[in-house]
């Protein structure tokens, strides 16, 4: 393991003139709004940049709450809505929480230090500096993933990047090699790299515009990581069940997914037939989902309430409920 680069001006360089011939066009690239770009990173924690911009999450999220003001306003089914299918929900309400801080004791503008912008909610180490670097061009490391994984080959470093002690050295790497002029430039440069070159498993390094500097010579066997533990199986049975053209629904529990709406859980009530069965992974759960014709006439619970389907499409509704529904109520149901 090597612990400096023999040439950081050099490595920099490479790097800021590889990704200004090579670097791709995001909607979140376009600006240098603080706001936009944390509307931006935390959307994309958790989900890859070809999801949000598929489904165009970023844009329409701007597009309704266009500043800290009107989200911070806004009611939170409207808001978990436009989310629905990234998952990981608290995100939207920390965005939300976030903009109504900057809004009570920012005087509703975006703060500027570092510390500032590390004490809003939902944003830690690496989220700060990408907004500092990303929207004020301000010189703030940062280490996600991509980043991790390209200097654990650059260096040639084998501890498990998850350990307290890797951390630390991945960050004063991070710290040493950013230039003090052009850290938005550069960050997005060595983020990309990891994205699009120095990528998880088999990395392009022929292609690779930091390659001279690059010490592995094992680059498909790093970085290390603590082994994880196997998945957790989990069963979950809800009911459908339908009355004069509209279906039962139950407002959510538990920090996860508060605020939207599923398919009731049977809490008791004897299940009839089956009527779809599918499989969706959550965190380290691997959760098998049942949907099932109710055994006699349903007595509501409480959360629970009777909607079209018109009603339903406007609600926020986790995925894999919504996948179900969709499957369940086609005209050919397919077993998921
Ligand atoms: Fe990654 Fe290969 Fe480039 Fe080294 S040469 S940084 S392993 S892509």
């Amino acid at each position: 393991m090597r612990t400096a680069l023999q040439a950081p001006a050099a490595f920099q360089g490479a790097l800021v003139e590889w990704f200004a011939a090579e670097g791709r066009d995001h909607p979140w690239r376009r600006t240098t709004d603080p706001y936009a770009v944390l509307v931006s990173e935390l959307m994309l924690q958790q989900t890859t940049i070809a999801m949000v911009r598929e489904r165009r999450y970023f844009e329409r999220w701007m597009d309704a709450f266009p500043d800290v003001q009107t989200l911070a306003s806004a009611g939170e089914e409207s808001l978990l809505k436009l989310w629905e299918g990234l998952g990981y929900y608290n995100r939207a309400r920390n965005l939300q929480k976030a903009a109504r801080i900057i809004v009570a004791e920012h005087g509703g503008v975006f703060p500027r230090r570092l510390e500032d912008i590390l004490a809003l909610p939902g944003v830690g180490r690496y989220t700060a500096g990408a907004v500092a670097s990303f929207a004020y061009d301000d010189p703030a490391p940062l280490v996600d993933g991509n980043v991790a994984r390209v200097f654990a080959r650059l260096f040639d470093f084998d501890a498990e990047i998850d350990s307290p002690a890797a951390i630390r050295q991945l960050w004063s790497w991070a710290e040493a090699l950013l230039p003090q002029r052009d850290a938005r430039r550069y960050n997005s440069a060595l983020m990309e790299l990891g994205q699009r070159v120095c990528t998880t498993g088999r990395p392009a390094c022929l292609l690779c515009p930091v390659k001279a500097h690059c010490t592995t010579t094992r680059a498909e066997e790093l970085p290390r990581k603590k082994p994880k533990a196997g998945p957790v199986l989990v069963t979950e049975d809800v009911l459908l069940a339908r009355q004069n053209g509209r279906l039962l629904l139950s407002a959510t529990t538990g920090t996860r997914r508060l605020g939207m709406w599923q398919l009731p859980p049977l809490h008791g009530r004897p299940a009839g037939r089956e009527v779809w069965r599918g499989k969706y992974a959550i965190t380290k759960h691997r959760v098998t989902l049942t949907l099932f014709e109710p055994a006699q006439t349903v007595v509501l619970q409480d959360g629970e309430r009777w909607f079209t389907l018109a009603e339903i499409e406007a609600l926020p509704m986790p995925s894999p409920f919504r996948r179900a529904l969709e499957a369940a109520l086609s005209p050919t149901p397919e077993a998921g």
